[in-house]
């Protein structure tokens, strides 16, 4: 009542223009988990700060089976819920893996809609069949590697994947070719850390000038030892014409604490970015925050450790049916890791991967939450929402399609700078689309058509 009061006195002496007082939701991103959340598990009742904080702790706690997960919660979960994800963990692509941190954010009195769990933890009950037109790598992040673990496809960029673990697995992961270990259904590639590898990758970047900015990427950075960090660091800083070096990491998503407690790892990593910063190269943390529930008191003060080294940190989040698919749940997410100081980078359209079909959701979706989130807070904390083409067209703006069959949701891209001539599609979820179109896609000739009737409609 006093804000409106105050308005409505400031509205007399500025007679026009003011704005009405921001209602309390506007402040919501504001209101980070305090205090000793874990506590609330059964397994980590006694568990003390200094404890929850220790990345080494997290490692040796993480939750990698059903019976662990049982141990870990007890009877917080609904019964059913148990059964449900028993046979789930068996038919997933991925690993399963859940550091105590990622844990102690699920509410576990309504797991089956938590975002935190629908990320992680996969239920049989929610598996979706695959869109006809989905592929393994979908990227074809293989086909266009030179190297085992570099991907050369634009111009002047490279990705470079220095292993196969992450410090958690997620279920909708790009590259579930490669990381983790094999699971019952799918055989891995072999990524494992390998220093032959590695200086093939960086001769390999030496032999081309053009490359002059490296994504050292998932496998997860977090799980590179600090030596090696600095050793791929500085191995990448040492070539003249590379000049901007990004590490990536889930880490400071899962495991934030490890920024507290890792003394040799942030140092490590602190010393590349001066290095670099002295050569005039750029040196950055890219990270992948999905729920803003993920956000916590223990983050916002690992990052104010990084961003006293002026160590910058960018967001890649992916759109995720029932994570992030809201206009309101995903401007939550940006003003609260804008508030952290995580620069908000890109939303991805969930890629065309095995067995995650319940999370992805339409490209209208994405356009309809993009025109929300943009003018909600500063431009340059505002993502670009991106569509990373199936086939290999690279990172599109959602909006820029050629033509995009909303009825049967088929949407065309191309990609002049990277592989001029090409045509790139991709599928909206066949469970989004009307009943028709959705026996449509069930008539193999049909899908055919569709995709050729998209095509010429396109222009190819
Ligand atoms: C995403 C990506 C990059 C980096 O692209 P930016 O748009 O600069 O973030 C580089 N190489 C590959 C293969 C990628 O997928
Ligand atoms: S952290 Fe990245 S690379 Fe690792 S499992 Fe998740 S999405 Fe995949």
């Amino acid at each position: 009542m006093a804000a409106i009061n105050i308005a409505r006195e400031h509205a007399t002496t500025v007679s026009k223009g003011i704005k009405p007082p921001a209602p309390p939701e506007a402040l919501e991103h504001l209101n980070l988990r305090q205090g000793e959340f874990w506590r609330a598990i059964p397994k980590y009742e006694d568990v003390d700060e200094a404890t929850f904080l220790d990345h080494v702790w997290q490692y040796r706690n993480s939750v990698k089976t059903p019976e662990e997960l049982v141990e870990t919660v007890q009877d917080l979960a609904p019964r059913e819920f148990v059964e449900d994800l028993r046979s789930g963990f068996h038919r997933a692509p991925m690993n399963v893996r859940v550091p105590p941190y990622t844990m102690s954010l699920i509410d576990w009195s309504d797991p089956y809609d938590d975002p935190i769990r629908t990320q992680f933890i996969p239920l049989a009950s929610r598996l979706l069949p695959d869109h006809p037109r989905l592929s393994l790598d979908s990227l074809h992040e293989r086909e266009d590697a030179p190297v085992v673990g570099l991907t050369h496809r634009y111009e002047d960029k490279a990705l470079f994947l220095p292993t196969n673990v992450c410090p958690v697995y997620c279920r909708f992961c790009t590259r579930s070719y490669a990381i983790g270990g094999d699971t019952e259904t799918v055989e891995k590639a072999e990524l494992a850390t390998d220093p032959k590898r590695w200086q093939a990758a960086f001769d390999y970047v030496a032999s081309r000038p053009e490359l002059e900015d490296i994504v050292i990427s998932g496998g997860d950075s977090y799980q590179v030892p600090a030596k090696s960090l600095e050793k791929i660091g500085n191995a990448l800083l040492d070539i003249p014409h590379v000049r901007r070096l990004r590490f990536a990491t889930k880490g400071i998503a899962v495991i934030p604490s490890k920024i507290l407690t890792d003394h040799a790892w942030v140092d490590a990593l602190t010393r590349v970015v001066e290095r670099g910063r002295s050569m005039g190269k750029d040196v950055c943390v890219h990270t992948h925050i999905n729920s803003p529930n993920e956000i916590t008191w223990i983050t916002q003060q690992a990052m104010q450790v990084l961003f006293e080294r002026g160590i910058y940190v960018r967001n890649q989040s992916v759109l995720i049916r029932g994570v992030n698919d809201t206009p309101e749940t995903m401007r939550l997410l940006v003003k609260r890791l804008g508030y952290v100081n995580i620069h908000p980078y890109y939303v991805y359209m969930h890629d065309m991967v095995m067995g995650v079909e319940d999370l992805r959701t339409t490209v209208d979706t994405a356009l309809e939450i993009e025109k929300f989130v943009r003018g909600a807070t500063a431009g340059f904390n505002t993502p670009t929402f991106v569509c990373d083409a199936p086939g290999g067209g690279g990172k599109r703006d959602v909006h820029s399609f050629e033509y995009y069959d909303r009825e049967n949701g088929i949407v065309v891209y191309t990609a002049p700078s990277v592989k001029p001539g090409q045509w790139f599609l991709y599928f909206d979820p066949i469970d989004r689309l009307a009943p028709e179109a959705q026996a449509r896609w069930k008539d193999p000739k049909e899908q055919e058509r569709m995709a050729t009737m998209a095509l010429k409609a396109a222009g190819a």
